[in-house]
């Protein structure tokens, strides 16, 4: 990318985050009369009279679930587990993974939410192997002392692909609380074992340590005396304020901000060498202090020329220009560093959207100031 002048200006209603949940339900249910599965149906249909003899459900069956939207949509169970200490093969609940939808959507689902007559009990379908119809655009050779790189699919080949959902299939913490937010997270996260039977994690908005329990949390912010990121404030207007943290000065700080950006991240890969990494974290500030909105990451020395490593919006600051906001930030770093920066690649499906909104803009605005003939080097 070049070194076109970006506004550092947060704008409204244009950011990227905006793909999440409501986009991914276009096309839902259709999958229901779709032809191929209706002969796989029917034979299981005649193998069974009763659909509750395939209780408990075998985990790769597919069928059709009651979503938040209150339709059926197709899904595939990836796990399931005892609801109750019955005995009973009805009193399971199942991990779905909606197959029209992004996995952040994936989830555990009651029994009664399962449209049983649309059960498909052969598992060993020919899968729509994501695997084989991806982009195989380049191998990624990962170096070992890389950190947290975020990978989009089309960069694992099958196996890794595999390894990569087998390990992550089942997200391990279904919510957290962060500041006056409660928030549903979207993928697995690898924190510390002790961690991974908790509904839901307590961190401290602050120095972003987590609990098991929210009175560990209240103890914790009696004493906690931090109100903003640990590093320097390298940038104010109004309200916001930017820190620059060094994952070097700052390790656990810089290990946290990686465990809970991964509940919103699919594929960030987290190492614990924080070491060289620069967190941007930028922040709404009150008499409360500093709370966090979103950050992006950056190696201290990229041979790449990388100027973003992962960026992140929290969800409940989606939607309000700060994704844009973050780009034109690490832009801006790069134009003062007197280089061209790029960020790393594949881009998640959000950041890639929230990159596009930023450069469609720049680019029409410089179209805009220029009415006569342009070229534009990229
Ligand atoms: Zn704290």
């Amino acid at each position: 990318m070049g070194s076109m002048e970006a506004s550092t200006a947060p704008e409204n209603g244009t950011a990227a985050a905006a793909a999440g949940a409501s986009t991914a339900c276009n096309g839902a249910g259709a999958a229901a009369s779709n032809g191929g599965g209706v002969e796989r149906r029917l034979r299981s249909s005649a193998a069974s009279a009763s659909w509750a003899s395939h209780l408990p459900l075998e985990v790769g069956t597919r069928v059709m679930c009651r979503w938040r939207d209150q339709k059926l949509h197709p899904v595939k169970v990836i796990e399931r587990r005892k609801s109750s200490t019955s005995s009973s093969p009805a009193d399971y609940e199942y991990y779905v993974h909606y197959t029209e939808f992004n996995r952040r959507l994936d989830e555990w689902v009651k029994l009664e939410q399962l449209d049983l007559e649309t059960v498909e009990t052969d598992v060993d379908e020919k899968v729509e192997d994501k695997a084989t119809s991806l982009k195989m655009t380049r191998h990624q050779k990962r170096k070992i002392d890389e950190t947290h790189v975020e990978q989009g699919h089309e960069e694992l080949d099958a196996a890794s692909l595999r390894e990569h959902e087998e390990f992550t299939k089942v997200k391990n913490i279904a919510k957290i609380e962060l500041g006056r937010y409660e928030i549903d997270t979207w993928y697995f996260s690898p924190f510390p074992p002790e961690y991974n039977d908790s509904p839901k994690l307590f961190f401290c908005e602050f120095c972003l340590n987590f609990m098991k329990r929210k009175e560990q949390l209240q103890r914790h912010m009696k004493k906690c005396d931090l109100k903003h990121p640990p590093g320097d404030e390298i940038y104010r207007s109004g309200t916001l304020s930017m820190f620059e943290v060094d994952g070097k000065k700052n390790k656990v700080y810089g290990q946290n901000l990686c465990y809970l950006a991964k509940l919103f991240l699919d594929h960030k890969t987290l190492y614990y060498d924080v070491d060289l990494f620069l967190f941007y974290v930028l922040c709404e500030c009150d008499d409360r202090g500093c709370h966090m909105v979103g950050y992006f990451s950056k190696e201290k020395h990229s041979e790449e020329s990388y100027n973003l490593a992962c960026i992140l919006t929290l969800p409940p600051y989606q939607r309000k220009g700060y994704g844009k906001f973050l780009i034109a930030f690490s832009y801006e770093l790069s134009k003062k560093e007197g280089k061209v920066g790029t960020p790393e690649r594949p881009l998640s499906d959000l950041g890639l959207l929230s990159y596009r909104g930023y450069w469609t803009r720049v680019l029409l605005e410089i179209l805009k100031k220029h009415k006569s003939n342009i070229s534009i080097k990229v």
